[in-house]
């Protein structure tokens, strides 16, 4: 063998164990199951989620599926009021968190206090920050540092996870009803006593 061939060879045998190691370490995870739900009350089991859900929410939200963009309602959805997880309906979102980033997935620069939950995951080889609801558990999407306003985050949401509640709903469903109860209440400039 001679010295050039010997040489090649060796260089051949280096690049195929880096291609080895990195073949492994790059691979595309298989689909994932949701992450663990922080609220044992919604650790519910596969058959319970189809129930709830819809087979295309199911797919996002129980499997880390992502929907074909631009095809959200709530994309375009500019109404003050609260993104809940359509899952487990706890409030993630509120819509003054809410912009237009062109992607065709409902964004927004910040989610409500503790509402939600990160992991890193490698399903398109580079490293992801997964997110999802940290009540049940369920996918919303993916959070990237490339914003500038104000907190320079993009948190990406798949629409089919998400259940918009107007503002207008809720004063209505709940304000409303609070002025009615308390107007109810006898008044206490006399002691309450009107005998
Ligand atoms: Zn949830």
């Amino acid at each position: 063998m001679s010295l050039s061939v010997a040489v090649l060879s060796r260089r051949s045998l280096l690049l195929a164990a880096m291609a080895g190691v990195f073949g492994s370490l790059w691979r595309p995870q298989p689909v994932l199951a949701a992450s663990k739900a922080g609220d044992p009350s919604w650790d519910l089991k596969a058959d319970q989620w189809r129930e709830r859900l819809s087979p295309q929410a199911y797919d996002v939200l129980r499997n880390e599926g992502t929907e074909r963009p631009f095809t959200s309602p709530l994309n375009g959805e500019k109404r003050s009021g609260t993104y809940h997880c359509a899952g487990c309906d706890a409030a993630l979102f509120s819509s003054e968190a809410k912009f237009d980033s062109g992607t065709g997935w409902p964004s927004f620069w910040q989610p409500l206090d503790g509402a939600i939950a990160t992991k890193v995951d490698f399903k398109l080889i580079l490293p992801r920050t997964e997110y999802h609801c940290s009540r049940c558990g369920g996918h919303q999407g993916h959070v990237f540092n490339d914003r500038p306003r104000p907190t320079g985050k993009r948190y990406c949401n798949n629409g089919v996870a998400l259940r918009f509640s107007p503002l207008d709903l809720i004063v209505v469903g709940v304000v409303l009803p609070a002025i009615w109860r308390r107007s109810l209440q006898p008044s206490r400039g006399f002691g309450g006593c009107w005998c």
